[in-house]
């Protein structure tokens, strides 16, 4: 009796004993688990990062790329997009599998807009999903597409049922299609727009206040290098892959140049020289404002009462 007693003493002090050992196993083992997993944890995470940066490096001018692509589409046939943002969602979408499918990365674009403050931009949301091993990221990102040395589908889509727009870098040159354009409208003084000239390119006037095109040589050196200005009625680009030239949105505008004519003093009643308005259903005239006189001719452009103070009454 006393034996088992002792023994069963012995026994429990033992097991007394082998509980810290024991606790210090597990402590130790569970410390090299926990190194072993925040080192791959850490590895993967940096992985991870450098992936993500890369994607978001790439962003801009995947977009841009599929911008001008898109465009050059729609001027060549001649076909406008029904719904410009699913199109180009869907086309970016195709292509960001394309670049991402081995990688365990997938790509998202979820709206593509006109940036509602800045109309020179195209504002793209996306999302980057990146698995590795246990590790699984979401990212939601803004990328803002700028539009500039886009070209205009609008005035290759308006006269689409006439010959085929000539340009070079810069320019549109419209030689008949725009007076015929402007003749089946019944609009008056077609003439003046045989040879016109509008921006191939859009580039964005640094004249700001518009203001300041008051001054002859600013409103000489825009019409030059072919700008484009912000606008309320003119149409967004979005809208204009579509072929609209007016919407909601807040959008951009030009001036499409009439020909020079001899110099004389007559008054030009005509259709207005804003883009938005040649291509609208219901263009509205307006009057002759030049800005410069050389050899002979006079150099102008048509605008209504509103447009010639928003440009600082020309
Ligand atoms: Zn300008
Ligand atoms: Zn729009």
């Amino acid at each position: 009796m006393k034996k088992n007693q002792k023994g069963y003493i012995i026994n429990a002090t033992t097991l007394l004993l082998l509980i810290p050992l024991s606790i210090i196993g597990i402590t130790i083992i569970n410390q090299n688990n926990s190194i072993n997993e925040t080192t791959v944890h850490s590895i993967h995470s940096k992985t991870i990062n450098y992936q993500t940066k890369d994607i978001k490096q790439n962003m801009n001018s995947e977009i841009k790329e599929t911008l001008i692509q898109t465009t050059n589409k729609i001027i060549t046939t001649k076909t406008p997009l029904k719904n410009s943002t699913e199109y180009l969602i869907n086309e970016l979408n195709r292509k960001m599998k394309e670049i991402y499918k081995t990688k365990n990365i997938i790509v998202t674009i979820t709206d593509i807009k006109t940036n509602p403050d800045d109309s020179f931009q195209i504002k793209v949301q996306y999302t980057i999903k990146i698995e590795k091993e246990r590790i699984k990221q979401e990212e939601e990102n803004t990328e803002y597409i700028d539009i500039e040395k886009l070209s205009d589908p609008i005035p290759h889509l308006e006269t689409k049922q006439y010959e085929t727009l000539k340009h070079d870098q810069n320019t549109i040159k419209y030689e008949n299609q725009l007076q015929k354009y402007l003749k089946n409208k019944k609009l008056n003084n077609t003439e003046i727009y045989q040879n016109a000239t509008s921006p191939y390119y859009i580039t964005k006037c640094p004249y700001t206040p518009y203001t300041q095109h008051k001054n002859k040589n600013i409103i000489k050196n825009c019409l030059q290098n072919k700008y484009y200005h912000e606008s309320k009625d003119g149409a967004c680009y979005l809208c204009r892959l579509e072929g609209k030239s007016n919407c909601p949105h807040y959008g951009i505008e030009t001036f499409i140049q009439p020909n020079s004519i001899e110099l004389n003093n007559t008054t030009i009643n005509a259709t207005c020289s804003i883009d938005h308005v040649i291509f609208n259903e219901n263009s509205y005239p307006g009057e002759n404002k030049t800005y410069a006189e050389y050899n002979n001719s006079s150099y102008y452009i048509i605008l209504d009462n509103a447009h010639s103070k928003k440009y600082g009454t020309i």
